[in-house]
């Protein structure tokens, strides 16, 4: 079975190293990336299944991201990482084409659950019970 693709751009270390770690551990392959500027060549090259946006980047502002990701990718599952209580900046994610947000510092299970209701909800996880089943369309 095909393993989710998760491009994380994230310029904290410590944050995007325990991600890192635990979408590993969830069977999902992760590049990340620290930089818009290596996000942009990341989105391109590797066409992820889902995207996890840091806004605050060293040489830009995430949400630019996002409305480029979302013009070049209608259905691909954006979550937004914000800083706490920063209500205009969830506003701004959702408005820009993110499908969910989570503020700093969240609960490691619920980035995990989000992340995996994402991705069914999309439509690339497909159960492997149901894998002889002919596909719906
Ligand atoms: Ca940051």
């Amino acid at each position: 079975m095909k393993k989710a693709h998760i491009l994380l751009i994230e310029d904290e270390t410590h944050i995007a190293q325990g991600l890192i770690f635990n979408l590993e551990a969830e069977g999902y392959r992760v590049t990340h990336v620290e930089t818009c500027q290596s996000a942009r060549s990341a989105f391109e090259q590797l066409q992820p299944d889902l995207a996890i946006l840091d806004l605050m980047l060293p040489d830009g502002h995430g949400l630019t991201l996002c409305r480029e990701f979302r013009r070049a990718s209608p259905q691909l599952p954006i979550l937004i990482l914000t800083a706490l209580g920063d209500e205009q900046e969830r506003v701004a994610g959702l408005a820009e084409g993110a499908d969910d947000y989570l503020s700093k510092p969240f609960n490691l299970n619920e980035f995990l659950l989000r992340v995996a209701g994402m991705l069914r909800r999309s439509g690339w996880y497909h159960p492997e019970e149901k894998g002889a089943e002919p596909s719906r369309l």
